[in-house]
């Protein structure tokens, strides 16, 4: 599939092929879940970017979720420029840190202490490691389709025989190293209850997206998340809420808010950054003093806390902190949810709109979607003609039916309008 005005970003990928390994930087990029090539970004404003060929887009990727504010917020740029004049990088404290790390506990008052790193998967590795020597135990216990970056030990996926022993999801990660990683269904209780039997008194950390939304968007069952806090505090693991996605997005207090369980770590990303490269991880200031300077689990970086992505961050997060653009961005995204609900069922598609906060997806499916394996049950055909038919109509969203969409404040009823009534072509077409 090509998009019909996409001319000079299909040559600009032919040439990125040559240098970029498949032409890009990180694999969902490169279309190949709706099978195209992508488009080339050349500048954004506010709900819309502008491609290399001139094409106005109404935009539900927002750089995978961190761009809640739309595109060059002018208060976000005006803290960037403001910041960069006074040098990029030290490798040395600056006050912003703090002022970040306050924000954030502000908004999650389980962080009682933060470390700031540079990526999602930054997060979420030393995560893992800090419980794992918190507890001195070795496994942990992810969910099939969540995703927590790409460290080694996340990278497994459910083995084919016993509950207990993950089996590597990308070559390069070994099965010694994978073993320690279980692997159950999303929203599966009896799962984590009897995995627990068997070797919760060897289960480090149980690490979870606290609504998923790297399958599209999944929410937690009743109970779910009530089960993960309680059990393992009966065994005295670690609950790790990877808010890298949800927080600011499921709710402005993250999902550990919005459905009252307060996890003992918490990792954030996105839009912490307010765009630029910038994650952390937080928590129970008991299991965060176990980190390096003060205690033995070693984690570093020569960009952490990097004063400029600092900056954005401060000035995104004053920007949220009374609520008014999270707030039309939710009011946006239920709208939107409840009218594509109507326009499919008139048009009798079988679908599943999901939608929370500010994150939706589309399932083509008749089938109820709490798990992956739901999840998979969408009609890729039918996401692929989509997918085509609202790009041609001017709507960029996730390239991949496993995707959750975006909303920002700047997203307009003109936006939501041009959308219902592209996705209404499609479906007539
Ligand atoms: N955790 C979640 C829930 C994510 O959605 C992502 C990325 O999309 C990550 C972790 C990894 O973050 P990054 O891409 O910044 O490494």
């Amino acid at each position: 599939m090509t998009f019909s005005k996409g001319i000079l970003s299909q040559n600009l990928f032919e040439e990125a092929s040559e240098i970029l390994v498949g032409g890009v930087n990180s694999p969902v990029r490169a279309f190949r879940n709706v099978g195209g090539s992508p488009l080339f970004i050349k500048s954004g404003n506010g709900a819309r970017i502008v491609t290399e060929d001139g094409q106005s887009l109404i935009d539900y990727v927002l750089s995978w979720g961190p761009m809640i504010l739309g595109h060059a917020h002018p208060d976000v740029l005006a803290a960037i420029s403001g910041a960069i004049v006074n040098g990029t990088s030290f490798g040395a404290p600056t006050r912003s840190e703090t002022v970040l790390g306050k924000l954030i506990q502000g908004f999650f008052p389980s962080v009682e202490k933060v470390r700031f790193v540079n990526s999602g998967t930054e997060a979420c590795m030393s995560a893992i490691r800090l419980a794992r020597g918190f507890t001195g135990r070795r496994r942990i216990v992810k969910f099939d389709g969540c995703y927590h970056g790409h460290a080694d030990s996340l990278l497994v996926a459910a083995g084919s025989g016993a509950l207990t022993h993950g089996e590597p999801d990308s070559a390069g990660v070994l099965p010694e190293l994978a073993q320690f990683t279980s692997v159950l269904p999303y929203n599966d209780i009896d799962a984590i209850t009897s995995l627990f039997a068997e070797v919760g008194h060897d289960i480090a950390a149980v690490i979870v997206e606290p609504v998923a939304g790297n399958m599209g968007v999944v929410l937690p069952k009743p109970g779910f998340l009530e089960t993960l806090r309680s059990i393992t505090e009966e065994y005295e693991s670690v609950l790790i809420f990877d808010e890298v996605m949800t927080g600011f997005r499921v709710h402005l207090n993250g999902a550990q808010s919005r459905f009252g369980i307060t996890p003992d770590l918490t990792c954030l990303g996105k839009v912490i950054g307010g765009g630029l490269p910038c994650a952390a991880y937080g928590g129970r200031a008991e299991i965060m003093n176990f980190l390096s300077p003060v205690g033995a689990v070693y984690q570093a970086g020569t960009l952490s806390g990097n004063p400029v992505a600092m900056a954005a961050g401060i000035a995104t997060l004053n920007l949220l902190k009374d609520g008014t653009a999270f707030e039309k961005a939710a009011r946006f995204t239920s709208d939107l949810a409840s009218e594509l609900r109507d326009r499919l069922r008139v048009a009798r598609i079988p679908a599943q709109v999901h939608s929370i906060g500010t994150m939706w997806s589309i399932f083509f499916t008749d089938h109820p979607v709490t798990t992956l394996t739901d999840a998979m049950t969408t009609d890729k055909n039918q996401f692929k003609r989509y997918y085509w038919d609202l790009l041609e109509s001017g709507i960029y969203l996730a390239p991949s039916p496993y995707e959750s969409n975006f909303v920002s404040s700047c997203h307009s009823v003109a936006d939501l309008e041009a959308t219902c009534e592209a996705v209404s072509k499609s479906l007539s077409c």
